[in-house]
């Protein structure tokens, strides 16, 4: 029986792309393994498509039931995350790189956890222990795990191993300029094409009562505003319909996630208030506000204390 490898429920790219890497060492090493995950491969989130796509890598196969057969564990180790049948399995080893959770076992397993920032960069570890090369596609979907678990290097969460490891994996994986390839993680991650302006107005979108004023605030994070240049007018129109039903004012916040600031665009019955909360003066009916990332943090504080509240 091939041991199934498995990430955490809902998967993101590190879960995904581990199971390949941990499968492909398993089977260097001569056992029968296999990759899986817990969703089929139309569910999965657009970051991770591209990666697979990019680097010519299959999706894992659907483990809907882990009951009675061979598992191992990568991203994590709490049942809850699991397939079903997970406490009714034969684990066999868990990869991470999270706190150790509630996963037991009745036999000694390989069980290698890290405090680095990715599955990925334990596993190109192991390889090395192992004397096993990487195959190039697999080393692509290393590579990106590690990019998008890091946050390019960005989260707290990120160590000294992680960039060792992907100043490695990226010769083998022929990849130049690993900030292009998180550009293209992100702008996946974040594609507006194809969904009308009044779904992305309300993607992440907010009501506030500012002193028996109504004010709408939403918020779009992006790779680059180039990715909304050509929905600007109707984004605008849809928060104008918005504001029309009771609003003082709609504000829409589009966040450069690379560049850390926000193009903010305002639809009020008081510009100069607005203009005052964010010491910006607006040009063409938007500002651009350096470091402002976060609604909670920044923007509705903000406009808290000049609404007087
Ligand atoms: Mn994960
Ligand atoms: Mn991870």
């Amino acid at each position: 029986m091939a041991i199934s490898v498995v990430g955490h429920a809902n998967p993101d790219t590190d879960s995904v792309t581990s199971a390949i890497s941990l499968a492909a060492l398993l089977t260097a090493q001569g056992k029968e393994a296999k990759a899986c995950m817990q969703i089929a491969a139309a569910d999965l989130n657009p970051e991770s498509t591209t990666v697979l796509k990019r680097f010519g890598l299959q999706a894992p196969e659907f483990l809907n039931d882990a009951a009675g057969k061979e598992i191992a564990l990568v991203d994590f180790s709490d049942l809850a995350q699991g397939p079903a049948g997970l406490d009714s399995a034969d684990l066999v080893a868990i990869v991470d790189h999270h706190k150790i959770g509630d996963v037991t076992t009745n036999n000694p397993i390989l069980f290698r956890a890290e405090p680095v920032g990715c599955t990925g960069t334990v596993l190109n570890k192991m390889y090395k222990e192992a004397g096993v090369a990487i195959p190039k596609d697999i080393a692509g979907g290393m590579l990106a795990a590690i990019l998008s678990d890091t946050v390019n290097f960005k989260s707290p969460t990120c160590t000294e191993d992680d960039k060792v490891a992907v100043a490695e994996l990226k010769v083998v994986a022929g990849v130049d300029d690993t900030d292009e390839l998180f550009m293209e993680m992100l702008k996946a991650k974040s594609a507006v094409e194809g969904i009308p302006a009044k779904d992305l107005l309300f993607r992440d979108y907010k009501d506030f009562d500012m002193k028996g004023s109504k004010v709408g605030v939403g918020q779009l994070e992006l790779a680059t505003l180039d990715q909304v240049a050509a929905v600007r007018e109707d984004l605008i129109k849809a928060m104008k319909e918005v504001k029309a039903d009771g609003r003082h004012s709609v504000l829409l916040m589009l966040t450069d996630v690379v560049k850390e600031g926000t193009d903010l665009v305002v639809l009020s019955d008081d510009e100069a208030l607005i203009e005052k909360a964010f010491d910006a003066k607006l040009e063409g009916g938007s500002m651009w506000i350096p470091g402002m990332m976060s609604r909670k943090k920044q923007t509705v504080p903000n406009l808290q204390k000049a609404f007087g509240c």
